[in-house]
């Protein structure tokens, strides 16, 4: 049974300039990677987070696989990573050559842990003339790469710390969490390099499309020029290094300069959804709430509450089937890479509460054109479902 749901789990929202400026994209004729809308999205995206540089990119993976290159990760280097994410950084990890290290998240908000991945250095890896090498596999660790996910920011004190302890580049996967705060800055600003998603249930969108921003002149330089396969001259077509096309194209950035324009408006609805999602459920037993750390601002991207198995039984999946059938659609989150077919193999370190979330954690609709009705919906929902599994037959 796949009827459609009468409250999607979360959908773009497109009211603003965008057809207006893809008319301007069709009119003058700028439909490829070059143009104006590109430059302007990259300007808008830079001044938002506050960083000197932006690179746009086809998706946010491209963004990360780049991103990684451009921070010297080298084919046989390992980076250390969350398992309890969407696989989008472990396959970027990989087609850089090198091999994801799975740490273990913390428990409150469920980002990647810095003491964690101190115990991992302390424990597991090896200090060498250039750098740090795991013992086991002895490869050199090169970089840290925390994902902020569900639009909360990783503790990004802690892992800069680590990452300047140990001399690693710290890559920040934002892709879930632009328009996130940590420190009164925005995420996407704390690490050496950062990439964001526009894919289409991100908070904005172009359709597809990601962003790599830095303050590095010549990491954006050469992000840009692996970018664009590598093309050293134009009327040449002379190239210094195998590269990729990866470029946006100015048809994806006029949508997303557009949707850039109403940023802060889409947080502060996502923020809004959280706060009355808060306010009705007020947390009753066997509802756990997500949590906003003291020093960050969510955007509460998809509201994601912890469902107790005492009251829900084993998993969050029959809390999703009974509020499918109610046509609201919710869904759970990833399967833990580290036990994942495809990433599985990989060496996994303190990954005490991955398995635990994942059965447990339902994302419930968080679209910003959700309204009241909807959320009052979907409360009533969950509660329906509470009820159900608390008393079946009934
Ligand atoms: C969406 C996402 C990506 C990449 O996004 P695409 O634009 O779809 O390639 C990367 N990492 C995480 C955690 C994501 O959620």
């Amino acid at each position: 049974m796949s009827t459609q749901s009468e409250i999607p789990l979360s959908v773009p929202s497109l009211l603003g300039n965008e057809l207006e400026y893809l008319r301007e994209c069709i009119e003058t004729n700028f439909v490829s990677s070059v143009g104006p809308f590109v430059d302007r999205f990259e300007a808008m995206v830079r001044a938002w987070v506050g960083c000197r540089y932006a690179v746009a990119t086809m998706n946010g993976t491209a963004a990360l696989h780049v991103a990684l290159l451009v921070a010297g990760v080298r084919p046989g280097d390992e980076v250390l990573m969350p398992s309890l994410t969407f696989v989008a950084p472990a396959n970027a990890v990989s087609y850089a050559g090198a091999h994801p290290v799975f740490v273990g998240v913390e428990q409150s908000y469920w980002q990647l842990d810095p003491q964690r991945v101190v115990d991992f250095l302390e424990s597991h890896c090896r200090r060498t003339t250039s750098g740090w090498e795991n013992r086991l596999s002895g490869r050199p660790i090169r970089a840290i790469l925390p994902v902020h996910i569900l639009g909360h920011s990783a503790d990004m004190r802690g892992l800069r710390k680590v990452a300047r302890d140990y001399q690693l580049a710290l890559v920040e996967d934002a892709t879930e969490s632009l328009g996130a705060y940590y420190d009164e800055r925005p995420v996407g600003s704390l690490g050496d390099i950062a990439c964001f998603s526009f894919n289409g249930n991100k908070i904005i969108t172009t359709g597809g499309g990601g962003m790599i921003v830095t303050d590095r002149v010549d990491w954006a330089d050469r992000a840009r020029h692996l970018s664009t396969q590598a093309k050293t001259d134009p009327v040449e077509y002379k190239h210094d290094e195998i590269g990729y096309n990866y470029r946006l194209t100015n048809i994806q950035a006029a949508i997303g300069c557009a949707q850039m324009e109403r940023l802060d408006e889409i947080v502060a609805s996502k923020r809004q959804i959280a706060a009355r999602y808060g306010a009705l459920l007020k947390e009753p037993p066997g509802i756990r709430l997500p949590r906003e750390a003291p020093n960050a601002r969510s955007t509460f991207w998809l509201y994601t509450v912890l469902l107790d198995d005492t009251v829900f039984g084993k998993d969050s999946r029959a809390a999703m089937k009974s509020l499918s059938r109610r046509g609201i659609q919710t869904r759970p989150l990833w399967e833990p890479l580290h036990v994942s077919r495809a990433h599985g193999r990989a060496q996994s370190f303190a990954c005490d509460y991955e398995l635990e979330l994942y059965h447990r954690a339902l994302s419930l609709p968080s679209s910003v054109d959700l309204g009241d009705d909807g959320l009052q919906a979907v409360v009533h929902g969950l509660m329906a479902a509470r009820a159900e599994i608390l008393a079946p037959g009934i």
